[in-house]
């Protein structure tokens, strides 16, 4: 791979991800689960190491704590609150504070997938740092919440910019990620995602629970106060693969399907050990307020 120049066109955040790659300590990538939108699985994870990264990893296991968190909040208290607004979309919680502002004591004060990772990263790894690969810009301006978890955002469009100029090699070896599996919530980028790996039938029954995607029908559902309970929201059209920082430009339904191909696919390979991973969250507070 050629020397990284800082004359390439590349913008603040890719020279601050170029410039993580050149230095001595090792980087973890984490990638949005979206990623396989825009990137082949499959030779994914040796491009990255090409590329130099030491680690990767996606955030379907911070998903998984995300569902664990939600379910027990909910159960404690589905008898004296009137709704619960998932806040994993920080586009959304924006909208609900800036539009909504009497909805907003009903966010789910818990940290998105992102940081829940990043925060199970630093506590059983913590000498390196951390790049996370994201969807959109909300994601960006999420991330800076935690500059000594999250060392660097790029998206998408600007890491496959970043790979048509340098030219990785990839490295042989493995195309799976170092660390952290979870196959059913590799469907949480899409709309809907969230409420199907809920595990939701002993704390909400179906009538309760809504799922939208688009800013538009955002708007509608709390402009009619809905009387639904639980909001399953994400700000994109189709949820997360149609986020800005996503480079295809193809239809929703084809971004959908690849996504289920990809979590079809991560089901029969052998990736080691999925259970016991609550281990590595112990000690962990994964609260938050907005
Ligand atoms: S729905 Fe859109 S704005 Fe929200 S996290 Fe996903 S890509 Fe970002």
């Amino acid at each position: 791979m050629s020397k990284f120049v800082e004359d390439k066109g590349y913008n603040e955040d890719q020279l601050k991800v170029l410039s993580l790659l050149k230095g001595d300590e090792e980087v973890c990538l984490m990638a949005a689960p979206s990623f396989v939108v825009d990137f082949d699985y499959d030779s994914f994870v040796p491009l990255m190491k090409g590329l130099g990264f030491e680690y990767t990893t996606e955030l379907t296991f911070g998903a998984k704590i995300v569902n664990q968190e939600y379910h027990r909040y909910i159960h404690e208290n589905k008898d004296n609150q009137e709704k619960f607004i998932c806040s994993v979309c920080p586009a959304c919680v924006e909208l609900v504070k800036a539009k909504y502002p009497e909805m907003e004591k009903y966010l789910l004060p818990f940290d998105s997938p992102m940081s829940a990772m990043a925060k199970v990263i630093d506590k059983n790894w913590p000498n390196q740092k951390n790049v996370f690969l994201a969807p959109c810009f909300a994601k960006k301006r999420e991330a800076k919440k935690y500059p000594n978890l999250i060392h660097a955002t790029i998206t998408f469009s600007e890491l496959k910019d970043i790979v048509s100029k340098e030219k990785p090699t990839p490295l042989k070896g493995s195309h799976l990620f170092d660390r952290f599996y979870n196959d059913y919530t590799k469907i949480y980028p899409l709309a809907g995602g969230l409420s199907a790996t809920l595990h939701s039938k002993d704390i909400l029954t179906k009538e309760e629970m809504v799922a939208k995607d688009g800013v538009k029908n955002l708007q509608k559902l709390f402009d009619k106060h809905s009387d639904k309970k639980f909001y399953d929201i994400l700000f994109c059209n189709g949820g997360c693969i149609g986020g800005p920082g996503v480079a295809s430009n193809k239809p929703i339904f084809v971004k959908r399907k690849r996504i289920l191909s990809y979590r079809k696919g991560a089901k029969t390979e052998k990736i080691g050990k999925r259970k016991g991973l609550d281990k590595y969250t112990e000690g962990l507070d994964f609260s938050t307020e907005f």
